[in-house]
């Protein structure tokens, strides 16, 4: 009787009674059932006789109390899902690894389960001799600076890579050049050891190969038998034109290689953006601010306003525009995701001509005489009181 057998086989259907049934309901379901199905009352019906020896088997187990018992235990530490767990034990895991069997059961579902648990489970059980299974490398963070240009034209920088691959000079598998790792001798290669309960086995990861299938006599000089090596490699980034700082972006692939034929991960670049001398940015626009004279922002101007790597463009001030409006040229900002691009802020700084010279004296002195500054507080001092 294997631990196999117990999980797959649900004696208690079997039989057609209930988990709590007595020893008399188990003996009188038993007898009603091995009559109807008896060889001898049916000669040469395979399914009855399946059937009469799936039913001596329940019985064999259910009469017993302490296999009974064992058996309960056993469903209820690895589920009674059949030979896959998942309803008793509240892990959704592949037992095909537990038990090292080297099937699946549940097919493709199976298959996405182990996955799940991948980094759990494949550390202690998944390695099986020969088929060591594909594992997805790490994802991999790091830091990148751009000036403000290569943010807004898109660049492609050298980013140099620390991460854990498998050892190049013995390929990962631990052992010395000119020498191979041999099966385990304790687990044959399973990688896993059973170990009994009652009259019943479990499985788990093999103490003698910690779980890999295989012993390396002679470890590898460089990675002391491990397999696995910290890598520097240098790759080419392409940052694509318009990213911000602070922002992260995301580069499928170029993360640390995967494990036996196993994806490679991703990585994540964090942006970060040495400031413009006079552009800045506020999402997808960039800003600017640009300095008229009182007389431009009372009597309105046509301004050459700079953009970024373009010709200046023209920014036509009406008459009246007070100090802080911001005016916006469209297309001139960063490069969108969608290839579209955000438009230029400009916002209007007001002078106070600092240096007075005669002829500006003259034209001020005729314009305070022309103003009248009294009656535009006026206002204000009589609120004041209020
Ligand atoms: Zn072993
Ligand atoms: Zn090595």
């Amino acid at each position: 009787m294997s631990t196999k057998d117990f999980l797959e086989k649900d004696y208690y259907k079997a039989l057609g009674v209930s988990k709590t049934a007595t020893q008399d309901e188990i003996k009188k379901a038993y007898r009603k059932l091995a009559r109807k199905y008896h060889p001898d009352a049916n000669k040469g019906d395979a399914d009855s006789e399946e059937r009469f020896k799936e039913i001596s088997e329940a019985y064999d187990v259910l009469s017993d109390d302490k296999r009974r018992k064992e058996y309960d235990e056993a469903r209820r530490l690895f589920g009674s899902g059949g030979f896959r767990g998942g309803q008793g034990g509240g892990f959704g895991f592949d037992l095909g690894d537990l038990f090292g069997q080297g099937q699946t059961a549940g097919g493709a579902a199976g298959e996405r389960i182990g996955d799940l648990f991948g980094g759990i489970f494949n550390r202690g059980t998944g390695t099986r001799a020969g088929a060591r299974r594909a594992r997805r490398g790490a994802d991999v963070e790091t830091e990148v600076t751009l000036s403000f240009g290569e943010a807004m034209d898109g660049v492609t920088v050298p980013l140099r890579l620390t991460s854990e691959a498998a050892c190049a000079n013995c390929r990962g598998t631990g052992a010395k050049a000119g020498t191979v790792p041999r099966v385990c001798p304790s687990c044959e290669g399973t990688g896993q050891e059973t170990r009994n309960l009652g009259s019943f086995g479990f499985s788990e990861p093999c103490r003698e190969c910690r779980g890999r299938g295989l012993v390396v006599d002679d470890p590898c000089p460089t990675c002391h038998g491990s397999g696995r090596a910290t890598g520097t490699r240098t790759i080419q980034a392409r940052i694509p034109a318009g990213v911000a700082d602070g922002q992260k972006i995301r580069l499928k692939g170029k993360g640390a290689p995967g494990e036996s034929g196993g994806p490679a991960g991703d990585l994540y670049v964090t942006i970060k953006v040495t400031p413009h001398k006079v552009f800045g940015r506020s999402g997808d626009n960039l800003t600017l601010t640009v300095p008229v004279t009182f007389a431009e922002a009372a009597l309105g101007a046509q301004i050459k306003v700079p953009t970024h790597r373009g010709m200046p463009v023209t920014l036509k001030i009406p008459e009246g525009t007070p100090n802080g409006r911001t005016f916006r040229v469209r297309g001139r900002g960063a490069t969108r995701r969608d290839g579209t691009k955000g438009d230029l802020l400009v916002t209007i700084d007001v002078q106070v001509p600092q240096k007075i010279d005669d002829t500006t004296r003259e034209a001020l002195e005729k314009l305070r005489a022309v103003e009248n500054g009294d009656a535009l507080r006026s206002e204000l001092l009589h609120q004041a009181k209020e």
